[in-house]
């Protein structure tokens, strides 16, 4: 283990071994195949051993070893301590909620009390229409808002195709570069991105839970383009295939990438439609193509910005339901005030709490941090610059402390 090269080969061991113990955990692998693990299991306690090894390696490099690859090797060792957390965390070893962030994602997100999300919640009342408990009156009216089932695709198509090419406007797909979408039911999520090499990802929907009008354009663009199938066609190409850095022929779910996938997935929304704009695309293309009035978007609009503003209730709630300060049914009622989900929507939620704990930082603080760190980087306000400095952050991407303190 006496190069970056090394190192870097035996962190996708690791982590492919580290999957042998979680079935979530090794989200993408598209490296070589003889370096996936037998059958056999190795214990999380020799992994631990391996962890360790693979990490004093990595200290002990000299800089003819680094050799120029120093913000390289910072990236590698975030994600190899995060490695070693995740494994004492199957071997029973208990983290708080912040620890946690810390260890797997590398940030410590802000938090915000329920007295901040109470004021979010007058503003929210005051917009929208009838009288009675607010839950209730949103979910009734959120719902002429829904895609009928039969919509769906077509309403999505559209999506996809205007994300796409608002981002050709931006950069050079690879030519082979393709998805697909396929309609599920019966997950813990809304959508999910798998991507299997290649400039291929396959991108599932959950159909069991009503998806509103702007999931459309969210998704399209969190899933797609510039999102989690951008990002992961451009790390697969730039940085592991023309660069021969075997570290990202590897996405681990539950670590420090995962705060630049999901931030930039979500941010990446607002680069390829700018509220405005976004707004009249949805409400002259999509909202015809799936039969809902058109009178009705810009109100509809304003609640959410408004609800936007409610994101880190999520954290809160998963941050004291993981911190065993609530009961689940406890979280399931903060979840229906403050994210305003009905109950079943709320259980589902909980259900992805239970799964992915702190994970659920990295869609909220992920996109504020990423936001907040491409301002330090875009030195005019022009838009195309944004676009750039986006790009160059997925080509070459950056963890969470490093984004926090940007050089
Ligand atoms: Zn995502």
């Amino acid at each position: 283990m006496n190069t970056i090269n090394h190192i870097a080969e035996s962190y996708v061991k690791l982590s492919l071994n580290i999957g042998q113990h979680c079935e979530y955990y090794v989200d993408a692998y598209y490296g070589p195949e003889q370096w996936r693990p037998s059958t056999q299991k190795i214990t999380l306690a020799q992994l631990k051993e391996n962890a360790l090894t693979i990490i004093s390696a990595a200290e002990l490099l000299n800089d003819v070893q680094i050799n120029g690859q120093q913000a390289r090797l910072d990236y590698l060792t975030v994600h190899l301590r995060a490695s070693l957390a995740y494994i004492d965390k199957l071997a029973g070893v208990k983290l708080d909620f912040r620890s946690e962030c810390k260890a797997l994602y590398d940030v410590v997100p802000t938090e915000y009390d329920e007295a901040h999300f109470d004021r979010v919640l007058i503003e929210l009342d005051a917009l929208v229409p009838g009288k009675g408990e607010l839950n209730q009156r949103f979910n009734e009216y959120r719902s002429e808002f829904i895609i009928p089932k039969d919509k769906l695709s077509e309403v999505f198509d559209a999506a996809i195709n205007e994300a796409r090419r608002r981002t050709l406007q931006n950069i050079d797909l690879p030519t082979n570069e393709n998805f697909d979408v396929e309609l599920v039911h019966d997950q813990v999520w809304t959508a999910y991105n798998w991507y299997k090499g290649e400039s291929y990802s396959l991108i599932q929907l959950n159909t069991d839970i009503p998806i509103y009008i702007e999931r459309a354009v969210d998704l399209a663009a969190h899933e797609g383009y510039p999102g989690h199938h951008l990002f992961n066609s451009l790390l697969d190409k730039e940085l592991y295939n023309d660069r021969g850095w075997v570290e990202y022929s590897i996405y681990n779910l539950y670590g420090p990438t995962s705060l630049l996938a999901e931030g930039s997935a979500n941010y990446g929304i607002e680069v390829a439609f700018p509220w405005q704009q976004r707004i009249i695309f949805e409400r002259d293309t999509l909202f015809p193509l799936a039969g809902i009035d058109q009178s009705k978007a810009e109100v509809y609009y304003q609640t959410q910005t408004v609800l936007h503003k409610l994101s880190y209730a999520d954290n809160m709630v998963a941050q004291r339901y993981i911190d065993n300060e609530i009961t689940a049914e406890q979280a399931i009622g903060l979840l229906m005030k403050y994210s305003l989900f009905n109950e079943e929507r709320a259980r589902q939620r909980l259900s992805f709490i239970e799964r992915n704990r702190s994970y659920v930082i990295t869609y909220n603080y992920g996109q504020d941090l990423v936001r907040d760190y491409l301002a330090t980087q875009v030195t005019n306000d022009s838009h195309k610059e944004l676009w750039l400095e986006y790009l160059v952050l997925l080509a070459l991407p950056k963890t969470g402390s490093m984004m926090e303190k940007p050089t």
